[in-house]
């Protein structure tokens, strides 16, 4: 039975490359009729926080990353835990020290000045006495000889010596249980069969593998996927901009387009790009995820999330952009965003920079670009065109494109001009000069009376800058 789990701790943003290991995670239990568990470590109460943990549910389901059963909160089963604690020390498993974080540094300096690697030197793992005033640790007895050896489904094998591992801190002096330890608990007890994480965590890993045999568990396989870097190589952080799951959201990416990213960064099927979710799931294999980093790369990302944008109906679209235009105060009815949808799925590659190209549609330009209006804006012929327009339009019987378009027509046949002294200055007295479709689709979409009135402005504006 296949069982995967994304475990995140709750102590700030969901960063994009702990999305990629959960799309991973899910990928790989969804594959095989398995399941997908979500854990939430939050052993670290003074850095855990409820917001953090919502930004990570909010941010899966975002993604349609569903998990199965109840979320695990690893804050809820101290008890759980320290019962297994108090069992290794009466097991000999694990023993108490005393030693305090002073007397660790100097045992560390020293350690350091004989050209030693630093760690703890097992003064406790004997016994000794308990010294006044100080809350002891817990320690694991780590094995001293031998070596760990296992083989990672995208690193291979990997073998340490345990005489490179001293005794980790199982349960700190204040008595909350440590990750190391939690971790090995959990993954036991929910059965999880391949743990499937950030390699931030490799050298973790042969620790806990002795744990898991010291605790007579069985020990689950193990993928350690790479980190994802920023473009100058180092790690994606916030300083090479948005790194939070959500942030992508309101910058107007839709989900597949982050998904279809994420997968394809680290890995890959041939030179195909374009994965819908069953893709995914028919091609992945969690064996054939690169074992190098990859670095981020947001026009990349742009492209795809444009090529799902430009895939979906205006009707998909509407809801999620929606959101943006009210973001943006852009107050525009229903009827008009979805015949507007169309002729801007080819021109934004965000639904932000979607709604944004949109805010023509509502209001009327309170100014012309200078440059445009010089260009467009000749004086009393086309303020006369202009009037000439506007009155074309209102005798139409039917306002549709079709009409729109034969008015155009009719004005600059009637007038004897070339199209663009009629084009231009209407489309910049309707848009302000933003980016706008077909010059009929343009005089259509904002509604008959609000481009005639348009029109008018930019007619009153001529005269009044004429001289
Ligand atoms: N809670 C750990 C983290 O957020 C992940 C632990 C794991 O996947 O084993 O880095």
């Amino acid at each position: 039975m296949t069982t995967t789990r994304f475990a995140p701790s709750p102590t700030g943003d969901l960063h994009i490359g702990g999305v990629r290991t959960a799309l991973y995670c899910w990928l790989h239990a969804r594959q095989h009729q398995g399941t997908f568990r979500l854990r939430i470590e939050d052993t670290d109460q003074t850095r855990s926080t409820q917001s953090s943990t919502q930004v990570i549910l909010d941010g899966l389901s975002w993604l349609g990353l569903e998990h199965d059963g109840e979320v695990v909160y690893q804050s809820q089963r101290f008890a759980h835990y320290d019962g297994i604690i108090e069992q290794m020390l009466a097991d000999g498993l694990a023993y108490y020290c005393w030693c305090t974080p002073e007397e660790l540094d100097a045992m560390r300096e020293a350690q350091k000045a004989r050209g030693e690697k630093p760690r703890y030197n097992g003064k406790y793992r004997n016994g000794g006495e308990p010294v006044p005033g100080v809350d002891p640790v817990v320690r694991f007895k780590n094995p001293q000889e031998g070596s760990v050896v296992f083989d990672d489904k995208v690193r291979g094998r990997i073998s340490i010596s345990n005489s490179e591992m001293d005794d980790f801190i199982i349960r700190r002096s204040d008595g909350s249980p440590t990750y190391n330890f939690c971790v090995v608990v959990d993954d036991a007890e929910q059965e999880i069969s391949l743990v499937i994480r950030g390699d931030d965590h490799i050298n973790n890993t042969p620790r806990q593998i002795n744990l898991y045999h010291a605790l007579g568990y069985r020990v689950p396989e193990f993928a350690h996927v790479p980190m994802i870097l920023g473009d100058d190589g180092k790690r994606l952080s916030k300083r090479h901009g948005a790194t939070n799951v959500l942030d992508y959201r309101n910058e107007g990416y839709l989900p597949e387009a982050v998904l279809n990213y994420l997968l394809r960064l680290g890995w890959s099927h041939g030179d195909q790009e374009i994965f819908s979710r069953e893709e995914m799931l028919q091609y992945f294999d969690i064996a054939n995820v690169h074992s190098a980093a990859a670095a981020f790369n947001t026009e990349k990302l742009r492209w795809l999330n444009q090529h799902y944008l430009k895939s979906h109906t205006a009707e998909n679209l509407i809801q999620p952009l929606q959101a943006h235009l009210k973001a943006a105060d852009i107050a525009l009815d229903e009827a008009t965003i979805l015949a507007a949808i169309p002729h801007y799925q080819e021109r934004a590659k965000t639904l932000k920079e979607m709604a944004e190209n949109m805010r023509w549609l509502g209001q009327a330009p309170s100014e012309y670009p200078e440059k445009a209006a010089q260009k467009a804006f000749k004086g009393e012929a086309t303020a006369n065109l202009l009037n000439d327009l506007a009155e074309r339009l209102q005798a139409l019987a039917n306002y549709d494109e079709a009409s729109i378009h034969g008015a155009i027509e009719a004005c600059v046949t009637d007038n004897e001009v070339g199209f663009g002294k009629v084009g231009q200055p209407a489309r910049l007295a309707v848009t302000g000069g933003a980016p706008s479709p077909d010059l009929a689709v343009t005089l259509c979409l904002p509604g008959r009376d609000s481009v005639v009135k348009r029109l008018q402005q930019a007619v009153d504006y001529i005269n009044e800058n004429k001289g």
